[in-house]
């Protein structure tokens, strides 16, 4: 039996304030195979960041089981969460989360040190991981004397640093402009795909679905449809997002395939 990277088995979401209970995600049946690039997709308030949050550990789900190779994450305790968080996901945020008072070097080295990698070590790792995004000459600069491109490219050798099974990436190019919105998703899939890793991107921009080899659409907390997919290559995204890219990623429940969850 094949062993998937996540089995997410009848999860829901709910959040209590006072008197009301507000229905995150409902029933959500998923799973994510090591390698391929996902895209939750959904507007606003649907429920992709709780869903991501769940995955990575952050959040425990009200009902149903997310079991990660084999190992369902909710026997975890506090402990055994933390170091799933820092062994096997990396994350990439839409505000950068870089610590202001680092410098870009510093802040790609700190997964490396919950891991009791030697200094020297961390320092070469870091150098070789910011180079790869394009910053090795700006490994002394704190983040406030870098651009928000240049911080998220920060934010990206930080989350690839340790290797780990699988990134996820909430809005990561909220805060861009479109040009760096490519070049982000251009290196943060180049990255992904070159070391076989497991990306999962949240976004409420189709143009983002077109690097995803899955889409998953989110509405009101559940899963709306599944799209497979040819996945563009980096470099090759439609950056103005042609009528026929826009379908087959959005337009597909009446297709065969793909579609798992109909209701
Ligand atoms: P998305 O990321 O798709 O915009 P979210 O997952 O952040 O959506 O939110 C889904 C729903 O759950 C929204 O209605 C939101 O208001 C609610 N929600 C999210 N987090 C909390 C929380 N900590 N407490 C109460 N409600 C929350
Ligand atoms: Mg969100």
């Amino acid at each position: 039996m094949a062993e998937y990277l996540f089995d997410l088995r009848g999860v829901r979401k709910i959040y209590r304030m006072g008197e009301e209970k507000i229905v995150a995600l409902e029933d959500i049946n998923l799973t994510f195979e090591k390698g391929k690039i996902y895209c939750l997709l959904g507007t606003s308030g649907s429920g992709k960041s709780t869903l991501l949050n769940m995955l990575a550990g952050l959040e425990k789900p009200t009902k149903g089981s997310i079991i990660f190779m084999g190992k369902p994450l909710e026997k975890l305790n506090e402990t055994q969460l933390a170091l799933y968080r820092q062994r096997y996901v990396g994350f990439v945020f839409q505000s950068y989360n870089l610590l202001p008072t680092l410098t870009a070097l510093e802040n790609v080295t700190l997964p490396l040190t919950f891991r009791k990698v030697k200094k020297r070590e961390r320092i070469q790792r870091a150098k070789v991981m910011l180079k790869a995004v394009g910053l090795g000459n700006r490994a002394r600069h704190k983040p406030s004397e870098l651009s928000g491109g240049q911080q998220q490219r920060v934010s990206i050798a930080r989350a690839f640093i340790n290797d780990p099974q699988v990134i996820f990436a909430d809005e990561p190019t909220g805060n861009l402009d479109t040009r760096t919105t490519f070049e982000m998703m251009d290196l943060i899939i180049g990255i992904a795909r070159e070391r076989n890793q497991t990306l999962v991107i949240v976004t409420h921009d189709t143009e983002i679905a077109q690097y995803a080899d899955q889409v998953i659409r989110i509405k009101d907390g559940a899963v709306e449809s599944i799209t497979e997919r040819q996945a563009v290559l980096p470099g090759e995204a439609d950056t103005k997002m042609t009528a026929s890219i826009a379908e087959e990623i959005v337009e597909n429940e009446t297709e065969n395939g793909g579609n798992e969850n109909e209701n």
